[in-house]
């Protein structure tokens, strides 16, 4: 037998099965099959009783047939029923389809092993269709593990439950064929990493608890090798092969904004992020690089200065933003920041008339504009630059791989690229999927800035919670209010919204109390003016939906309200709160929520309470919500791990990160290894977003 011998031979399978095998799993040959790891894993050794059923659970149990009945239920249908006892009670087993097969097996007096789970009815324990076989003292000893698979309705009516696809494994693996080795020597030598065959003998069928932990260690560590292999690959040949501009020269824009318009010191950690961005953009080689930085860290003046040396250098800059208001925001604080110097900043989004438009593209292309600040229409294809030298994504977790992408086609020699978030990836995430990704850390907030407070209060505790508000407005501060965005129903969302507004007014009676409201109904001028008004400090309450999400400035805004938080994961409710503790003293989150949270509500709260450390949260995240969520990593299917957790394995990311690093650093093109080249010689197809991101 071989791995890539077709599953219909293999004993048990049959055209039938190998269809629904293809259909259901995409297991089409035995290699696939070897491939379709069980999910968990039944330990014969401990049988369950009957009397000892409390809830409807995967179980074992050893015991005797009597009393088998049949009873017709349509013309061509009966219902077979037969006792079960175990000697501690009885339970019904029940057959609707495949009777007669049944029957004619089922002998009394013979004890059998019956699996499945069973369930309450009428007070009585039932179990329907369970996997069966006679409790031979054979089976016990030699195997006590039995995988369980995932299987899905279609298999099971095809004859291919757990219990069959079991019998098939157990088929594959006692014909499994010598396979060949895919790590290096040294590698399985040093982790004392069992065999390839062994391994894939016991995930299926362990010996031992201590032989399938080996054998899935074994395999993971293989999975998460090969991950780290092909980004840091990748990131040598960038390195080492593609072309970048050479921006060498620190000139006139930079060195008199540095000297005259910078508004305030930078921080130690500001500074070095723009020195490891100049090194890359000066390098010759094209930059890659991710700057991660917590709300209010700092990234904008970090982004502006970056740019100026890119028009230091003769090019053009630009910067996306993932919404109008953001662009609006970035555009007003260039303007303002860059006033009086001989720099053409313009702006370009969706909203603007097409008139507007067009002259803008018009400069742009003339190289007139120098720096272009913009949403995802700066994308579209009849943007054309003079010379793009800098593209600066800012907030990077709402575009999508292959927007950036389109980035590159705007420019002969490939701009350099400078992504930053606000949205810290956790490090064993950024170790394996962002492994060929420079990354820098603005790890150092503005002097002066005190942690918000953040608390969970209930419905109960509003009163409360709106005197405190009151107190704060009166000692001269704003507040948000803030309220979840539904997307099924925008109706509801804004009538939820307008309820709150009724609510925040009864409390805080006009005139003496002004409010804004901002939500997704507003046109891009009406919320600008509605921002605008609370910005100035006209109003003192800010009632919104999570439009004001990311990047809004109001330092004077100390009290951040998120009504039913538990409605927002946790990277929206870390940036919501970045919006407060901005300068202007003391800051408070409040999360109001109702009274009965779901375990995985109560815990992103709860880490909300504890933390305000970017990293951390993200972390927390990663785990409540699973790799899988992580936006932008399912659509480009970059992370598809079957067995590794990229939290819970952290070990082992980093164990076959330093040593494929190692390996890279002693022998770049693996001419050592040649199997590792040509596993690069087949996945290099799969790496090109590599380039891109
Ligand atoms: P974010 O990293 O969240 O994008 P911003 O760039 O919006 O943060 O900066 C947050 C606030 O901190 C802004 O008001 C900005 O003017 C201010 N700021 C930035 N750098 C410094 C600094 N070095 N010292 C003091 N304040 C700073
Ligand atoms: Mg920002």
């Amino acid at each position: 037998m071989q791995l890539s011998d077709d599953i219909v031979y293999l004993k048990g399978v049959g055209p039938q099965r190998a269809k629904v095998l293809a259909a259901e799993l995409g297991v089409r040959t035995v290699g696939d099959l070897l491939e379709h790891i069980p999910y968990r894993y039944i330990d014969r050794s401990v049988m369950a009783t009957v009397a000892g059923l409390t809830e409807e659970q995967y179980v074992v149990l050893k015991g005797q047939v009597a009393n088998l009945q049949t009873t017709a239920t349509g013309k061509f249908r009966e219902r077979l029923t037969c006792d079960f006892h175990d000697g501690t009670g009885t339970l019904q087993l029940v057959w609707f389809a495949g009777t007669k097969w049944v029957r004619e097996r089922l002998k009394p007096n013979v004890t059998y092993l019956i699996m499945g789970k069973p369930s309450l009815y009428n007070g009585q324990w039932q179990l329907s269709h369970p996997e069966l076989e006679p409790a031979t003292a054979t089976v016990d000893s030699r195997q006590p593990y039995l995988p369980v698979y995932n299987t899905t309705e279609k298999m099971k009516s095809a004859g291919l439950g757990t219990r069959a696809l079991a019998r098939i494994t157990e088929t594959l693996v006692a014909l499994l064929p010598a396979l060949p080795e895919t790590l290096p020597d040294p590698i399985l030598q040093h982790f004392r990493l069992m065999p390839r065959r062994e391994a894939y003998i016991n995930i299926h069928y362990p010996t031992s608890p201590q032989a399938l932990e080996q054998a899935r260690t074994r395999l993971k560590f293989e999975e998460l090798f090969f991950l780290q292999l092909d980004y840091q690959y990748a990131h040598q040949q960038r390195v080492t092969a593609s072309q970048g501009r050479v921006f060498s020269r620190v000139g006139e824009h930079f060195n008199q904004f540095y000297s005259q318009k910078i508004p305030f010191p930078l921080t130690g950690a500001q500074k070095r992020v723009i020195r490891e961005v100049h090194d890359d953009m000066r390098s010759g080689r094209q930059m890659n690089r991710l700057v991660q930085g917590d709300v209010g860290s700092g990234k904008t003046l970090v982004a502006l200065m970056c740019m100026l040396l890119a028009l230091d250098n003769g090019c053009q800059a630009c910067l996306m933003a993932p919404t109008e208001i953001l662009a609006q925001q970035h555009f007003a604080t260039f303007q303002r920041m860059l006033e009086g110097m001989p720099v053409e900043v313009a702006l370009l989004t969706g909203s603007l008339r097409a008139a507007q438009k067009r002259k803008t593209k018009q400069r742009l292309a003339e190289g007139e504009v120098q720096i272009l600040i913009g949403t995802h229409a700066l994308i579209e294809d009849d943007v054309e630059f003079h010379d793009l030298g800098l593209v600066v994504i800012d907030e990077q977790h709402r575009f999508g791989v292959q927007q950036r992408s389109r980035l590159w086609t705007k420019s002969a020699v490939p701009p350099h690229v400078l992504v930053m978030t606000a949205t810290p990836i956790p490090r064993t995430l950024a170790m394996t999927v962002y492994g060929d990704l420079d990354c820098s850390v603005i790890d150092e907030l503005p002097p002066g800035r005190q942690p918000v407070r953040t608390y969970h209060r209930l419905e109960g505790n509003r009163l409360r919670v709106f005197h405190f508000l009151k107190e704060q407005i009166d000692a001269g501060r704003q507040a948000y209010i803030v309220y979840p965005l539904i997307e099924e129903s925008e109706k509801t969302d804004l009538k939820n919204l307008l309820d709150g507004l009724e609510m925040v007014h009864s409390y805080f009676p006009r005139p003496q109390y002004q409010t804004s409201m901002v939500h997704g109904r507003l046109t891009a001028e009406e919320k600008e003016s509605e921002m605008q008004r609370f910005k100035r400090g006209e109003t003192h309450i800010m009632v919104a939906t999570t439009v004001i999400e990311v990047g809004v400035d109001v330092p004077n805004a100390t009290v951040m309200v998120i009504e039913n938080a538990e409605r927002f994961g946790l990277s929206q409710l870390h940036q919501l709160r970045g919006r407060v503790g901005r300068g202007g003293g003391q800051s408070y989150c409040i999360l109001m929520t109702k009274d009965n949270l779901a375990s995985n509500s109560r815990e992103r709260i709860r880490t909300m309470c504890a933390t305000s450390d970017g990293f951390q949260i993200a972390e927390a995240d990663l785990r409540l919500r699973g790799p899988g969520d992580i936006q932008g990593l399912q659509q480009s299917g970059i992370l598809d791990l079957r067995l590794a957790d990229i939290v819970d394995d952290e070990p082992l990311v980093r164990a076959t990160r330093d040593t494929v690093r190692d390996l890279l650093a002693a022998d770049p093109t693996l001419s050592r290894y040649p199997m590792l080249q040509q596993h690069i010689a087949r996945s290099k197809n799969k790496m090109l977003w590599g380039k891109i991101s």
